[in-house]
C-alpha cells in the first residue's frame, strides 16, 4: 500500500513516536507509520484530533526524533547514524529543506514589523543583508502581502498573519512546505487564500507540499491523500481514497462536501462526472447546465 521508490524525497519507515517514554503518563501518538513523498508532490495528511498528525509535522523536520524506525529527508536521517537518539549533524540542513508552517499564526510571529518577522529565518541562515532583502521581498509578493510590509503582523487579520508566517517560511527556500492545520483558524475567506497560494506554489513552482488536516475539502485539492488513524496510516493513495465514505466516517472523517454533493445529484439524476473539491463540482455544474 505505501511502496516508496528507490529514494523518496521525504521517507518515513516503520516510526514510532511515544510522548512521555517509559512513565506511567506515556502516550503512543505514532505507533508504526510509513509513507513516502517525491519531490513536486501534493500530499495531504488527513485523520481525526489526536490520530498524531502534529507529531508527524514535528518529526517531518526534526523536533522530534523517532524512538524507531527512521525519517529520512533528501537521504538525511533526522538522527544521527553515530550516536543512537541523538539529533543528526544534518539537522540543519533538514530544517533548511523542511519548513513547517503551525496552526496558530500568532505563535509564529516573533517581530512586530512583517518585513522584519519575515526576515527572521534568512537572517539565521548567516546570509548577506542583499539576499535577506532579496528573499523577504520575493516572499511576500508570493504571499500578497508585499504592500503589507511596513506594517505591524499583529494588526493583521488571522488570514493575513498566517500568509506573513507561510512567506517566512518560504525566505527560507525550503523544498518541502508543511502546513500542520494552517488554515484551521481562518474564516472561509482566509482559508481559501491560503490554499490557493499553497496550489500555485506546487502547480507552478514545483514546491513539495504536505498539508495536514481534518478539513477533506482541503485534502481533496491533493493528488495523494494519507489516512492517519491512531498513530497508523490505514489508506494511502489518490483521490479516490476521499470516496471511501464508509472507511472515512469509521476514522471520524467524512467525504468531502463536493463528493457528497455530487452523489445526491447523481442519484437524484444528474450525470456529474468525477469531481472533488467543491471548484470541481461548480464547474461540472455550470458544465451541465
Ligand atoms: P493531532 O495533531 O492529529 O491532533 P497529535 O500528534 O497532536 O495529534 O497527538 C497525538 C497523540 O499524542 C494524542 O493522543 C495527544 O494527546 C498526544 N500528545 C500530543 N502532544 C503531546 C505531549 N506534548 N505530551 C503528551 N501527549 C501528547
Ligand atoms: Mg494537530
Amino acid at each position: 500500500m505505501l511502496k516508496c521508490t528507490q529514494m523518496s524525497f521525504v521517507e518515513l519507515k516503520n516510526v514510532r513516536y511515544a510522548y512521555n517514554r517509559g512513565s506511567t503518563s506515556e502516550v503512543v501518538a505514532i505507533k508504526d507509520l510509513s509513507f513516502c513523498v517525491e519531490k513536486g508532490e501534493f500530499v495531504a495528511l488527513v485523520g481525526h484530533n489526536g490520530s498524531g498528525k502534529s507529531t508527524v509535522a514535528k518529526l517531518l523536520n526534526g523536533l522530534l526524533l523517532p524512538q524507531s524506525g527512521t525519517v529520512t529527508v533528501d537521504g538525511m536521517n533526522t538522527v544521527s547514524d553515530n550516536v543512537g537518539g541523538s539529533a543528526s549533524d544534518n539537522i540543519f540542513e533538514i530544517r533548511k529543506k523542511v519548513g513547517v508552517v503551525f496552526q496558530n499564526p500568532d505563535n509564529q510571529t516573533v517581530a512586530s514589523i512583517i518585513e522584519d518577522d519575515v526576515a527572521f529565518g534568512p537572517e539565521n541562515l548567516g546570509l548577506e543583508p542583499k539576499e535577506i532583502r532579496r528573499r523577504v521581498d520575493e516572499a511576500l509578493k508570493s504571499v500578497g502581502m508585499y504592500e503589507y510590509r511596513e506594517r505591524d503582523p499583529f494588526r493583521l487579520s488571522g488570514g493575513q498573519k498566517q500568509r506573513v508566517a507561510i512567506a517566512g517560511i518560504l525566505a527560507i527556500r525550503p523544498e518541502v512546505l508543511v502546513l500542520d492545520e494552517a488554515t484551521s483558524m481562518l474564516d472561509p475567506k482566509g482559508k481559501r487564500e491560503i490554499m490557493d497560494i499553497v496550489t500555485r506554489l506546487n502547480r507552478e513552482e514545483g514546491m513539495t507540499v504536505i498539508t495536514i488536516t481534518h478539513f477533506m475539502d482541503e485534502a481533496a485539492m491533493a493528488d495523494k491523500i494519507i489516512v492517519l488513524d491512531d498513530g497508523e496510516a490505514i489508506l494511502c493513495g489518490g483521490k479516490e481514497v476521499l470516496t471511501k465514505g464508509e472507511l472515512l466516517s469509521g476514522r471520524g472523517l467524512d467525504m468531502p462536501p463536493a463528493i457528497r454533493i455530487a452523489d445526491r445529484l447523481r442519484k437524484g439524476g444528474m450525470p456529474i462526472g468525477d469531481v472533488y473539491t467543491v471548484r470541481e463540482l461548480t464547474e461540472e455544474l455550470c458544465r451541465l447546465l
